[in-house]
């Protein structure tokens, strides 16, 4: 159970900060912070997902405009859920990185091997209370936000099921197709969304940097885009949410996942994102004596790490398709 980083937050200032949600905390499923919506209406079982990570407020912006709007959906249901509370609770501005989590990453923990073992933490005390709401949904949006500046990131799992509900909500730009960690799997792989036999189908959206205001605005395009593309609610009640010219939307597959090996990692550059390496065989970071080297030719940077630690991922390898 490593300690999170006390740093600040890259010389950029907190412009989007926790909001209170104490008035979300009853709920009406038996689990605090967790509200479901039910139409009466034959439909799917949708949820939207904040606070994953304590320190990416930007769900929360997004879920409140949801409750204070009256959001509900036309056909099946819709939940709406805070996940990881009391890391939230926790948030310090002179610390903001500290609140990501309490025990450990949220986002590791998501398999049944891991939720019915023995071990014991605040998250996996927190994932076993909301693990029913996340089995039972057919269509996941979970919310996120990322340490480096740069563009909103959709990473749609190796599926195509999760490619093709990524471009029907036609925001953001960039859709990535990936595998996850070898730390652990995340909400979004958590079985049936995993597989590709089965129709139930999770999105993550990383929406830029924590604490600037875009990122509360791209959350909350995401979660409209999100309810229209599945027809959960009504083109009048999403209309004044959606994104007036969406992007051309892209499509990056992960070719790998670079897992970090010592205590001695380190890029070349500072990189922050969608650098496109033109030559395969490029050195772009070392892992002790190890050089880390580009597979192949014009190979895209996806969400490097500015903290690496062994265990956990330093970059994902990627290339546009076409
Ligand atoms: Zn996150």
């Amino acid at each position: 159970m490593s300690e999170p980083d006390s740093e600040t937050n890259l010389g950029l200032p907190l412009d989007l900060l926790p909001i209170d949600i104490q008035g979300y905390r009853a709920g009406n499923t038996g689990v605090d912070y967790v509200h479901k919506f039910d139409s009466g209406q034959p439909g799917p079982n949708v949820l939207i997902n904040a606070l994953t990570h304590g320190n990416e407020v930007c769900g929360a912006h997004a879920l409140s405009v949801l409750f204070e709007n009256d959001i509900r959906p036309s056909r099946g249901s819709l939940t709406l859920s805070f996940a990881n509370v009391a890391a939230y609770h926790a948030f310090d501005p002179e610390n903001p990185m500290a609140s990501r989590f309490v025990d450990e990453d949220f986002n590791r923990l998501w398999s049944d091997d891991i939720l019915d073992g023995a071990r014991q933490s605040a998250e996996l005390t927190r994932a076993r209370q909301i693990r029913g709401i996340v089995a039972e949904a057919d269509y996941l949006l979970d919310i996120h936000s990322m340490h480096l500046p740069g563009p909103a990131l959709m990473l749609c799992g190796m599926a195509d099921k999760g490619r093709r509900l990524a471009f029907a909500m036609r925001v953001p730009e960039h859709v990535v197709a990936d595998p996850g960690h070898a730390a652990g799997p995340r909400m979004r792989d958590y079985n049936h969304f995993a597989r590709t036999d089965t129709e139930q189908t999770a999105l993550l959206i990383e929406c830029g940097q924590h604490w600037v205001k875009e990122s509360g605005q791209t959350a909350i395009h995401a979660a409209f885009h999100f309810l229209d593309a599945l027809g959960l609610i009504d083109q009048a009640a999403a209309a004044p949410f959606l994104v007036e010219t969406p992007p051309r939307q892209r499509l990056i597959e992960v070719v790998g996942p670079i897992t970090i090996q010592t205590e001695d990692f380190r890029f070349i550059e500072d990189y922050n994102g969608l650098e496109v390496i033109a030559k395969a065989g490029s050195v772009i970071g070392h892992d002790g004596a190890q050089p880390i080297v580009t597979p192949h030719d014009d190979c895209v940077l996806i969400m490097p790490t500015n903290r690496p630690r062994p265990g956990q991922t330093a970059v994902r390898l990627g290339r546009f398709i076409a």
